[in-house]
């Protein structure tokens, strides 16, 4: 039986050279409020667990938090209801900030910042501001594992690498990391974070087992949101769609549950009137990014498609239920269709520098027409 901690491990992370500097690691893992049961069943055959896992489900919710809590229980000596003791060596060692048998793997464009949000340990990831660094997982990293697996382990126990996130590995460490999983090294565990598991080689994924996490219940995350002090937790929520972790940073970062400026939009286009797009972008965030935009009209678009098919409720922005219910009339299912589509290829290429304006510009034009039918 899993009991909710008392201690917490604040994890004040940072990375060098993809894997995690443990000198700031600080004092104890804990599984969140809504990972317990999951926990609980994932631990319940730690003693044949398999060598690799993908550890699956949508950003935001909090999966590198399971995995360095998962970590910590099979390396603890004395774990007592599948949760460390720290009192025996493997848990020093964690609180000392370098455990030998633990490894992160992540890209050296990653830095995770456990600091700004809460004492528990959180996936919030932000990018190091120097662009040369790397987005991907490259071979070096995992090939300079095989000189890792030739040492011993603390008495023989775990030897766990936690890959994060699994989307940055490119063909060629991906293979690698193949070869090894192969031929997987005694009492090596990999515990692979994937927000995407499609994105993944289908080789590596056969080679693993997988373990999906769930979107939390909304009463446990909204409470728990409530305790880290976030007001209008459960609009907070939403417009994460459901993810806590994605909600709670979204709630330090922006002042509104709902941008202004889509507000603004679809409030104007269920008037049927065509936007002035430099006013609405005068009210956009000054640190409003193509990927934020992309991600909020996306959203936007769930919101209205969900409509359109007869749902009662919208899912991210219930502020923007009344103008959605009214912009329906105004278009057509496939406009919306294509939309997201023409979205979607935009995020890809939203890694390359864009001027904003005139992406706004571009973008708010093109999804005003698909309601406005080009009248204008
Ligand atoms: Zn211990």
């Amino acid at each position: 039986m899993i009991r909710h901690n008392q201690k917490r491990y604040s994890v004040n992370s940072c990375i060098r050279y993809g894997e995690i500097n443990f000198k700031k690691i600080m004092k104890m893992f804990n599984f969140l409020p809504w990972q317990i049961a999951e926990a609980e069943n994932f631990l319940s055959n730690k003693n044949r667990l398999g060598h690799a896992w993908i550890i699956h489900g949508s950003h935001g919710i909090g999966k590198l938090n399971f995995a360095f809590t998962v970590a910590a229980c099979l390396l603890c000596e004395n774990s007592k209801n599948n949760f460390p003791c720290m009192a025996c060596s493997s848990c020093n060692w964690l609180s000392d900030d370098n455990h030998p048998d633990l490894k992160l793997i992540s890209p050296e464009s990653i830095k995770i910042n456990h600091t700004k949000i809460s004492k528990i340990v959180n996936s919030t990831i932000e990018p190091k501001k120097n662009k040369t660094l790397s987005r991907e997982i490259r071979i070096n990293q995992i090939r300079e594992l095989e000189l890792w697996f030739n040492t011993t382990t603390y008495r023989e126990g775990w030897r766990i690498i936690i890959l994060f996130p699994s989307e940055s590995l490119n063909e060629i460490s991906g293979n690698a990391l193949l070869k090894i999983l192969e031929e997987p090294p005694k009492n090596t565990l990999f515990l692979i974070i994937a927000a995407a598991i499609d994105k993944l080689l289908p080789t590596v994924v056969s080679r693993c087992q997988k373990f999906k996490l769930s979107i939390p219940d909304q009463e446990v995350a909204s409470k728990w949101l409530n305790k880290q002090g976030v007001e209008k937790s459960k609009e907070w929520l939403a417009a994460a769609g459901g993810a806590p972790i994605a909600a709670l940073q979204s709630s330090t970062e922006n002042k509104n549950t709902c941008p202004l400026w889509i507000i603004s939009l679809l409030n104007i286009l269920a008037r049927d009137v065509q936007p002035k797009i430099d006013d609405l972008f005068k009210i956009c965030d000054k640190n409003l990014s193509v990927h934020q935009m992309i991600d909020t009209l996306q959203k936007v678009c769930i919101d209205i498609v969900l409509i359109f098919v007869g749902n009662e409720n919208v899912r991210y922005f219930p502020i923007l239920q009344k103008p959605i219910e009214q912009v329906v009339y105004n278009t057509d299912f496939s406009s919306i269709i294509n939309m997201s589509h023409w979205l979607l290829t935009q995020k890809k290429i939203a890694t390359y520098p864009i001027n904003m304006k005139f992406f706004f510009y571009v973008t708010i034009k093109k999804f005003g027409n698909i309601f406005l039918n080009n009248k204008y």
